[in-house]
C-alpha cells in the first residue's frame, strides 16, 4: 500500500511538471536557485523569506500573463509537495538539486519550513484576485450560453425583478418548516418536514399552500401539448355525470372478477361502458359472476346504479363528500395514490400495469355522446383557468364508435370529430362575446392516437383512417402518435414501411400530419425488444417527426441530441408522469435541466392529469409541471419558465401567422403576469432575510 501511495504521488508530481508552461518552468528552476542560495542549515531556523517573497511577486506578476488553467501551478507549492516526500526508491524527482538540497536539512526542519510557507502563502493570498476574477469569467460565459440566455437578454425591468422575487420566495420555501424545511443537518429532519423538489404526490398539500405555485397558476403556459384526451377530467367531475338522469338506466360497469371478498375488491379492474337500458343487468357481487366478456352467451355487465345501491360500504376508501362509497372505490382505482406509487414493491412496469388499468376505467366515463360533447367546453375552461391558450388533444381512435346517451347509437369518428369542432365554435364565441377571445383564440387541434401493440394490418387502417380524417377536418388533425409502454412490442421499426408510405401520400396530396410520437419515455430504451438498436428514438429522427413525447432517454444518445437539434425536433417533457411511472424518484431527478442544458428545445406538458393529480380538481395541469421544474433545479428561473412557453408556441401546430399572433398575445400575458409578481409580492419579500 506504501509503495502504491508512492508511486502514485511521484506521478502526480510528474504530471504537474508536465502540465507547466514553460514560464512556470523557469520560475521554477530560478527558485531553486535561490533555495541553493540560502543561509546554511542550522544558523537561523527561518528560510530565505526574501528569497520567497520576491519569487511569490514574480509568479503573482508573470501568471497574469500565463494561460488561466496553468497558473495555478506554483511552484513554491510543487517545492513543499516534494518537501514532504523525498528519498523513495524508484520515485521519480523532476527537482534533483532541490531534493539534494533537502538532504542536507533534517525532516523536521522541512516540515516547519514547509507549514512557515504555507501560512505566510495563507496570509498573502496573491493568487485570490486572478482566482476570482476567473471565476467570475466562468459564470458570465455559462450564463451567456445558456438555455434561457435569450429570453433573459429581451427581459423587462418587472422581469427581472420578478425572477429575483420568484427566486428569493423559492428558497425561503425549501427552508419553512411549515412547508417543507427538510434540510441537511446532523439532526435528523424531522417527520413532517417535506423535501422540496421531492416526491410529487407527498409534497402536493404542501405545494398547493406554496407561493411559487400559486404564482406558477397565475403564469401564462403558451400551448398545451402533451395531455390525452381521456385523461383530462378528475373522477370527481366524471361521476356525478355517470349518475345523471341522462345515463342512470344506461351506465354499465364490469369487473374481471366476482366481487366476494377484500382481496377481489381490491386486486378487480373495472370498467364502464354504455348500453341500452333493455340490457339485462348482471350481479358483480355474486359467487356465480362470470365476467368474461368474450363469450357472447354471457353479460358480465351491472347496471351502475344498482352496482352502487348494493356495494358495501366496509369496502369503500375515503374520498370525496359528493361521492358515494362505490364512486370511491372506483376512484381509488383510477387516480394513483401515493401508497401505490411509491411502494416498496412497485416498479416502472407496475406503475404501467395500474396506469393502463386507470385509464381504462375512464374511457367509459369519458367516451359516450353526451360527456364527450360536455367535456370540450369544460376541458377549455379548465385549460384557460390554467392560463393556456391552445392545446393539442390526443385521443385513442382506435375504436371506432362511442355510444349515444341511450346506447342505441353509435357516432363514429367523423360525429366525434364534428361535435368537437361545434364546441370549439361554441366556446369561441362565448369568448367573444365576453371580450376575451384571446385567452383562448385557436381552439384546440387533435393528434391522432393509436396503440403501438396492434399488427400490421390494423395499422394500415389505422393510417387510412387518420388520412380520411384529415380530408374531412383538415384544421382539426394535426399530427399521428404511437402510444403504450415503450418496454413493451412493437417499437416504431416495426411499422417503419407503413409509416414511410403514410408520409409519401400526404407529400403527394399535400397535408401535413406530421408525427409526434411517445419516444424515449423509458429507462432500457430499447422499443419493447433486448436490443437497444430497436430504440424509437431511431425512428423519431428517420421519420422526421416534429415533436416526440418525452424524450427522457435521448441523452442517451449524445449523436441523436445533435441530430435532434439539426431537426428541431421538440420534446414534450411531461416530468409528473415521468416520475408517477417511476422513471425518476422526484423531479430533481428528471433530466430536464441536462435536456435543456444540451440544447434541446423542450416544452412541459401533463401527460394524464387526471389519474396524477390525486385528490385535485383543481385546474393546475400544468401549473404543477411549471412548478416542479422551477424547485427541482436551482438554475431554474423566471427566463425559463418564459422560453419553455414560448418554445410551446414556436413547436405547434398553428400556421406561422397564428404563432406570431400568438406569441404577441403572450408577450402583453407575459408583461402583465410579471407586474403581478412584483406587485403582489415585492412587499412580502422585502421582509424576508437574505440567505447565504
Ligand atoms: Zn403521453
Amino acid at each position: 500500500m506504501h509503495d502504491q501511495i508512492h508511486a502514485y504521488r511521484a506521478n502526480h508530481e510528474w504530471f504537474l511538471e508536465s502540465q507547466m508552461s514553460q514560464t512556470t518552468h523557469d520560475l521554477v528552476v530560478m527558485f531553486k536557485e535561490k533555495l541553493k542560495r540560502r543561509k546554511p542549515r542550522g544558523k537561523a531556523s527561518e528560510p530565505d523569506v526574501n528569497g520567497v517573497n520576491s519569487l511569490q511577486k514574480d509568479v503573482s506578476m508573470r501568471s497574469e500573463e500565463s494561460e488561466p488553467r496553468r497558473s495555478f501551478t506554483d511552484p513554491v507549492r510543487t517545492s513543499i509537495d516534494s518537501m514532504s516526500h523525498s528519498n523513495r526508491p524508484g520515485s521519480r524527482d523532476p527537482n534533483s538539486n532541490f531534493q539534494a538540497d533537502r538532504a542536507t536539512r533534517s525532516s523536521s526542519e522541512w516540515r516547519r519550513d514547509a507549514l512557515t510557507t504555507l501560512a505566510r502563502n495563507m496570509d498573502m493570498n496573491m493568487q485570490a484576485p486572478q482566482y476570482r476574477r476567473q471565476r467570475q469569467a466562468l459564470l458570465r460565459t455559462e450564463q451567456s450560453e445558456a438555455w434561457y440566455a435569450k429570453a433573459k437578454s429581451a427581459a423587462s425591468q418587472s422581469e427581472l425583478e420578478a425572477g429575483k422575487i420568484i427566486v428569493k420566495v423559492r428558497e425561503h420555501e425549501r427552508r419553512d418548516p411549515n412547508l417543507f424545511g427538510n434540510l441537511p443537518s446532523e439532526a435528523v429532519p424531522d417527520v413532517q418536514s417535506r423535501d422540496m423538489g421531492g416526491r410529487f404526490l407527498v409534497n402536493l398539500d404542501r405545494i398547493n399552500m406554496s407561493a411559487i405555485c400559486a404564482i406558477a397558476q397565475r403564469m401564462p403556459k403558451g400551448a398545451h401539448q402533451h395531455l390525452h384526451f381521456n385523461s383530462e377530467i378528475p373522477p370527481d367531475v366524471l361521476f356525478p355525470h355517470a349518475r345523471s338522469p341522462d345515463v342512470q338506466d344506461t351506465m354499465f360497469i364490469r369487473s374481471t372478477v366476482p366481487l366476494t371478498g377484500p382481496e377481489n375488491f381490491r386486486d378487480c379492474e373495472i370498467v364502464f361502458n354504455v348500453f341500452p337500458k333493455y340490457m339485462i343487468s348482471a350481479d358483480c357481487f355474486s359467487p356465480s359472476y362470470n365476467p368474461n366478456a368474450k363469450d357472447p352467451n354471457n353479460c358480465p355487465w351491472m347496471l351502475w346504479r344498482v352496482f352502487r345501491e348494493a356495494f358495501p360500504e366496509r369496502m369503500a376508501p375515503a374520498g370525496p363528500d359528493n361521492l358515494d362509497a362505490a364512486e370511491r372505490w372506483a376512484r381509488s382505482k383510477m387516480v394513483i395514490s401515493v401508497e401505490h406509487t411509491y411502494g416498496d414493491r412497485t416498479t416502472h412496469n407496475s406503475s404501467w400495469a395500474c396506469f393502463n388499468q386507470s385509464t381504462r376505467a375512464f374511457k367509459g366515463l369519458v367516451g359516450y355522446e353526451g360527456v364527450y360533447r360536455w367535456y370540450i367546453g369544460h376541458a377549455i375552461d379548465s385549460m384557460i383557468k390554467d392560463k393556456v391558450m391552445y392545446a393539442e388533444l390526443r385521443p385513442m381512435l382506435l375504436d371506432k364508435a362511442i355510444p349515444s346517451n341511450d346506447g342505441l347509437r353509435k357516432l363514429d369518428l367523423k360525429e366525434q370529430m364534428s361535435i368537437i369542432c361545434e364546441e370549439i365554435v361554441k366556446k369561441r364565441k362565448e369568448l367573444e362575446a365576453r371580450n376575451e377571445l384571446d385567452k383562448f383564440p385557436f381552439g384546440i387541434k387533435i393528434i391522432y392516437c393509436t396503440p403501438r401493440s396492434i399488427p400490421l394490418a390494423k395499422m394500415k387502417t389505422e393510417l387510412e383512417d387518420c388520412i380520411q380524417l384529415k380530408l374531412q377536418f383538415p384544421d382539426l388533425i394535426c399530427g399521428f402518435d404511437l402510444v403504450g409502454a415503450e418496454d413493451r412490442p412493437n417499437c416504431i421499426k416495426f411499422y417503419a414501411d407503413l409509416l414511410l408510405a403514410f408520409q409519401q401520400t400526404c407529400k403527394e396530396l399535400d397535408i401535413s400530419i406530421p408525427f409526434m410520437f411517445h419516444a424515449g419515455e423509458t429507462l432500457i430504451d430499447t422499443g419493447g425488444s433486448s436490443d437497444p438498436e430497436n430504440s424509437n428514438l431511431y425512428d423519431s429522427l428517420l421519420l422526421n417527426a416534429k415533436r416526440i413525447g418525452h424524450g427522457y432517454a435521448l441523452l442517451k444518445h449524445p449523436h441523436l441530441v445533435e441530430k435532434y437539434k439539426q431537426q428541431n425536433i421538440c420534446l414534450e417533457l411531461c416530468p409528473i408522469s415521468n416520475e408517477l411511472l417511476h422513471l425518476c424518484g422526484n423531479a430533481r431527478e428528471h433530466p430536464y435541466p441536462q435536456l435543456l442544458a444540451a440544447g434541446l428545445h423542450c416544452t412541459l406538458n401533463a401527460d394524464n392529469p387526471s389519474l396524477f393529480r390525486g385528490a385535485s380538481t383543481v385546474s393546475s395541469s400544468l401549473s404543477y409541471e411549471f412548478y416542479q421544474v422551477m424547485v427541482g433545479d436551482p438554475r431554474m428561473n423566471i427566463h425559463g419558465w418564459k422560453q419553455l412557453a414560448e418554445w410551446s408556441l414556436e413547436h405547434s401546430c398553428l400556421s406561422s401567422e397564428e404563432i406570431y399572433h400568438a406569441k404577441a398575445i403572450y408577450a402583453r400575458e407575459w408583461e402583465a403576469f410579471c407586474q403581478w409578481v412584483v406587485d403582489e409580492y415585492g412587499g412580502y419579500v422585502s421582509t424576508l432575510d437574505d440567505l447565504p
